[in-house]
Order: structure tokens, then C-alpha cells, then sequence
């Protein structure tokens, strides 16, 4: 990916003499309108596992999404006003948008040019944006939205479904369905109004809001408070047993689609999301959020279940001739501490969340009476091909097994090293003090020693990324 942003030494310092002659008054010309001060924003974050996601030179503080989505012409119709901050001074910048045509683009209350490429929605505010300067975008559109197929990843993004849609997907989604800084480094807050046809459900992320309905149509909102990851951000439309309720005070929202069994394993396993929830904050701290919940949607070309934010998808798979199954419950539900809560700042330390969620299924199964953790430890070291490498491993085995059997052996191999009572210290330091934040392997292996107060990082290195099977702790 060319990034655009980029400048040489001699022009950057031109930049920085024009600031300074804004600053102290020397500037013939008004200094705002003054676009040496300015210079593009970069079309792509740098993460080389999504090349052209995300944007560099502004923070998302706030989605505020305003979406009609009619099933019967799989056509949809969008606002949405982008709270953001320059941390650049900004010509230009831009917004991941994949499909959908745009009607209009303002910045504060002023038209913005604006233009497509691929992916991408390129907005030109009329004045450029100095550094540091709180600005909101609102971006008008329409059309019919598509699924994305990143080939070895999978496909993600808008399904259209036989009773309405799901937007869902690993690394890729948001974009698909709405304007956005598309990578999990820039988190913000989200509200979101979406209007369906009467009679469907339209479910989200995050504390439910009044409805309200005209015309045929009702409109359902939804806001999520804390910081989110645009990947954990999710829109499921159709004919849905929603049952709302609370658990420990907060919102519990928990939705089936009405044509699987009212009763059956879907059913009886999302029932259990409170239960598993607490046992899971026993362990990791307070749940990191103010809503629970979780959909089992009908459509089985969703082969996976997602931890979006506050409230995950599950396909129909994992619950298949009607099994019950806690476990892929705990796995999303642990995501909320690691993932959501604590996201990724690049893709590559993608073990940091599926690791620990993986291991969370053998805290699970242990105490829900089943095998215990020592002992899923030994199968799965037995089991595990140590030329692989949880972290790093390559774009195609993002979601493979040493990111998720080897980040969860060495996750056990630490607990066994530094016993059960600093373990827990640790992994509640990280999500207390990590949260509604981004980290890096480096950042746990940092915290593990403070707590600890001992060198663990050859420990990491061995369970994490070395090449030959380490010795049993
Ligand atoms: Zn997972």
C-alpha cells in the first residue's frame, strides 16, 4: 500500500517554519486557510496484516449512525456524524467506506468535496484542520451494501439473510455499512438508530433506547458508551426472539432467531451468558461494560461466532442438531475483557485475544464440572506443532491454531510458573489498567514482570514463539 501522507525532511520542515510563522505572526495570510500548515492525511493505519484499513491523521471519538435498511430491496440508507480530532493539521483525510454511494459530505456545517477510491471515501474539508482541532464529519449514503471476501480471512461484512441482514466480520465489516477509521487502534463511542420494517428486530451493540415507530416502520436504538473497536461493531436485522431483561444491574439483551428452537441448545446456552459472565469476572476483574447479551442468528453461512462488543454473534453452527454449547459462550464472552475491553493495536498480537478467550474455555469447562485446565494443557501441548508462532504468524494464520491452542498453553504455562495467586494479579492488572485501551504483547510481558516482580519474558518467548517445545513448567 503507497501512503500517501508522506513527505520528505526538506518539506516537513518547510511545514514546521510555516506553523511557527503562523505562531509568532510573520504569516503574510490568514493562518488558518494557510494549507503549508496542512498536508494530507494517510489513506492506509500501517498495519501490513489489512493493508488499506484504517486512516492516519485524526482520533474517532464518536460514531453517531442513523441507518434504514429495507429487506425487500436490500437498500440502505445512512448518516453518519463523525466526531473526530486532527492529530495532524489536516488538508485532507480519509474514511474507509467499501461500496455505497455518497450523496453528500460536510465538515462542521460546511460542504466538504469529497471523492471514492478504492475502499475509501476521501473528504476535503474547505478549510484545512489545524492539529489538535475537534471536528465532525457527516457523511450522506445509500445503496446496496456488500459482503467483503478477504480470501484466506474469510468473508465479513453486510450479509443480506432471508428475513433482513447481518453486518459481522473479522477484520472486516464496519466499512461495509458505514463510513469509518476501520482498525482496532482507533476506538470511540457509538450511537446508532436503525429503522426496519415493523416486525423485525434490529439489534445491536451496547444499552438499548426508546423505540419508535411510523409508517410501517420501527426504529430501534442503540448506544454503546465505551470504547469500541469497529470490528466488534455489528447490525442484525430480522425475525428474532429478543428477551430483555437485566443481569447485575445492566441491560441483558439476548436475541435467537425465531427459526431455530425455542427451547433447543441456542436457546439454553445463550440463557447462560449471565452466569458465565460472573464466573468469568470472578477471574478477570468486573465485566468491562454496561450491557450484556448475545445473538444466535439462522444463517449458516456465518460459520463463526464474533465477540461483538457487549453483545456477540454466534452462526448456527456451534449449536448444531440442537447441542447446547457454554463453551463457545465462554470464548466470545471472555473476548469482552480481552479484546474489547483491552484491544489489539496491530493485528499480529492477535493472540492477546484469542489466547486468553481460548484459555477461558478451559477455565469454563473446569468449573462447569468438566475436565480441568492441567488437564486440556497436557492434551493440547501433546497436540501442538511448535514451529508455528502465536505471535506473528503471518496474515493467512491469523486465525490459526498457535494464535489460539499455543497463546492458550502459554497463558497456563505463566499460571504455572508464577502461581495461581500472582496469575490472577496479573490478568486483573491488565484489564483494570488496560482498559477501554490498545496494547501489544511487549505491554503484557512488561506488566507480568512488574507484578511478578520477576523476569518472565524468555518465558513468553518460549511458550509464544520459539521453535521447539519448552520444557513443562
Ligand atoms: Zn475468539
Amino acid at each position: 500500500m503507497v501512503r500517501t501522507g508522506r513527505r520528505s525532511a526538506g518539506s516537513r520542515l518547510a511545514a514546521v517554519v510555516a506553523v511557527l510563522a503562523c505562531a509568532i505572526g510573520l504569516a503574510a495570510t490568514g493562518c488558518t486557510g494557510d494549507r503549508d500548515g496542512f498536508r494530507p492525511g494517510t489513506a492506509d493505519i500501517g498495519d501490513p496484516y489489512v493493508p488499506g484499513h484504517g486512516n492516519g491523521g485524526y482520533d474517532v471519538g464518536h460514531y453517531g449512525l442513523d441507518v434504514r435498511y429495507d429487506p425487500s430491496t436490500d437498500r440502505l440508507t445512512g448518516r453518519a456524524v463523525i466526531t473526530a480530532t486532527a492529530t495532524q493539521g489536516l488538508s485532507r483525510f480519509n474514511l474507509d467506506l467499501v461500496g455505497l454511494e455518497v450523496r453528500a459530505v460536510s465538515v462542521g456545517d460546511a460542504p466538504a468535496e469529497h471523492r471514492r477510491g478504492d475502499g475509501e471515501l476521501v473528504v476535503t474539508p474547505r478549510d484545512g484542520l489545524p492539529r489538535g482541532r475537534q471536528f465532525t464529519v457527516t457523511v450522506e449514503y445509500a445503496g446496496v451494501p456488500t459482503a467483503v471476501d478477504d480470501g484466506a480471512l474469510g468473508s465479513g461484512g453486510f450479509l443480506h439473510t432471508a428475513d433482513g441482514a447481518v453486518a459481522l466480520g473479522q477484520p472486516d465489516s464496519a466499512a461495509t455499512w458505514f463510513p469509518v477509521n476501520d482498525h482496532p487502534s482507533d476506538k470511540a463511542t457509538y450511537d446508532l438508530a436503525v429503522t426496519v420494517p415493523d416486525g423485525l428486530a434490529a439489534l445491536s451493540n451496547g444499552v438499548p433506547g426508546p423505540k419508535s415507530s411510523a409508517d410501517g416502520w420501527t426504529t430501534w436504538r442503540w448506544s454503546e458508551r465505551a470504547l469500541m473497536a469497529s470490528y466488534l461493531s455489528t447490525l442484525v436485522i430480522g425475525d428474532y426472539r429478543v428477551v430483555t431483561g437485566t443481569h447485575a444491574g445492566r441491560p441483558m439483551v439476548t436475541a435467537v432467531a425465531a427459526s431455530l428452537p425455542a427451547t433447543g441448545g441456542a436457546a439454553t446456552s445463550l440463557a447462560r451468558t449471565g452466569a458465565i459472565v460472573d464466573f468469568l469476572a470472578s477471574r478477570f476483574g468486573p465485566y468491562p461494560f454496561d450491557s450484556y447479551g448475545g445473538i444466535v442468528i439462522a444463517d449458516d453461512r456465518i460459520g463463526y461466532a464474533l465477540e461483538t462488543q457487549s453483545r456477540p454473534v454466534y452462526g448456527p453452527g456451534f449449536f448444531a442438531d440442537d447441542r447446547p454449547n457454554p463453551s463457545v459462550v465462554a470464548h466470545e464472552l471472555a473476548h469482552q475483557w480481552f479484546g474489547d475491553s483491552v484491544s489489539l493495536t496491530r493485528w499480529s498480537d492477535i493472540w492477546l485475544n484469542e489466547g486468553f478467550a481460548s484459555y477461558a474455555e478451559w477455565l469454563w469447562e473446569e468449573h462447569d464440572g468438566g475436565r480441568a485446565a492441567q488437564r486440556n494443557f497436557e492434551i493440547q501441548y501433546a497436540a501442538t506443532d511448535w514451529t508455528q508462532p502465536s505471535v506473528e504468524p503471518g496474515r493467512e494464520q491469523m486465525f490459526g491454531s498457535a494464535v489460539y491452542k499455543r497463546g492458550a498453553l502459554a497463558v497456563h504455562a505463566l499460571r504455572r510458573t508464577v502461581g495461581d495467586d500472582l496469575f490472577f494479579r496479573i490478568l486483573r492488572t491488565w484489564t483494570t489498567e488496560r482498559a477501554a485501551g490498545n496494547a501489544t504483547t511487549a505491554d503484557l510481558v512488561a506488566l507480568a514482570e512488574r507484578v511478578a516482580e520477576r523476569q518472565l519474558r524468555p518465558l513468553f518467548d518460549a511458550w509464544l514463539v520459539g521453535g521447539s517445545a519448552p520444557t513443562l513448567p
